[in-house]
């Protein structure tokens, strides 16, 4: 079983990349981000409170991503494995993956970073913004704000793998393909 952490900031690719690995490792992609958009769409009272969050770039509280992850984890704890993408994005969220994880008797096998500077963040963002139909992906502050969040509250997760020695940083600039390569010598590493 491989139970990947694909990890960076807002842009750095996780969605697209993770869309190739599941299909390579046949793994479960588990993107709290999509989530949370399945919920607004559906009009779910968590959705309706989330959306608030979202549109100010702010992540939504720990509690209400874990209860989401709860139970994935433990209807499919019996496939090939999990990529979690967008989550963990709080040292509070890691601790209780690790939890979650050794309840259903499985382990995270290690976290993958994807390293992108502000300014090509920035830039991407915005581009997708023009497609995605994400209302978050069209505002310049917003986006700012959300890089802020990671800055604080998401990157010191990085420190808290890297101090289990799981943790392994590639470049998230180049090709798809290119980027998609070293990903992969990092997973098959783990
Ligand atoms: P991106 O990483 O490109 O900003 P995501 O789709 O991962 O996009 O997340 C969009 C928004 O959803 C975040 O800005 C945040 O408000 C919320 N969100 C997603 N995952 C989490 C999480 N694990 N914890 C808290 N908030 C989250």
């Amino acid at each position: 079983m491989i139970n990947l952490v694909l990890f960076g900031p807002p842009g750095a690719g996780k969605g697209t990349q993770s869309d190739m690995i599941k299909e390579k490792y046949e793994l479960l992609h588990l993107s709290t981000g999509d989530l949370l958009r399945g919920e607004i769409k559906a009009g779910t009272p968590l959705g309706i409170k989330a959306k608030e969050l979202m549109d100010q770039g702010q992540l939504v509280p720990d509690e209400v991503v874990i209860g989401m992850i709860d139970s994935k984890i433990k209807a499919n704890k019996s496939g090939n494995g999990f990529i979690f993408d967008g989550f963990p994005r709080t040292v509070a969220q890691a601790e209780a993956l690790d939890q979650l994880m050794a309840s259903n008797d499985i382990s995270v096998s290690g976290m993958v970073a994807l390293d992108v500077d502000e300014e090509e963040l920035t830039k991407r963002i915005l581009k997708r913004g023009e497609t995605s139909g994400r209302t978050d992906d069209r505002n310049e502050d917003l986006i700012r704000a959300r890089v802020k969040e990671y800055e604080n509250k998401t990157a010191p997760v990085a420190n808290f793998y890297d101090a289990q020695s799981k943790l392994k940083s590639i470049s998230g600039v180049g090709s798809i393909e290119e980027i998609f390569g070293n990903l992969c010598t990092a997973v098959d590493s783990l």
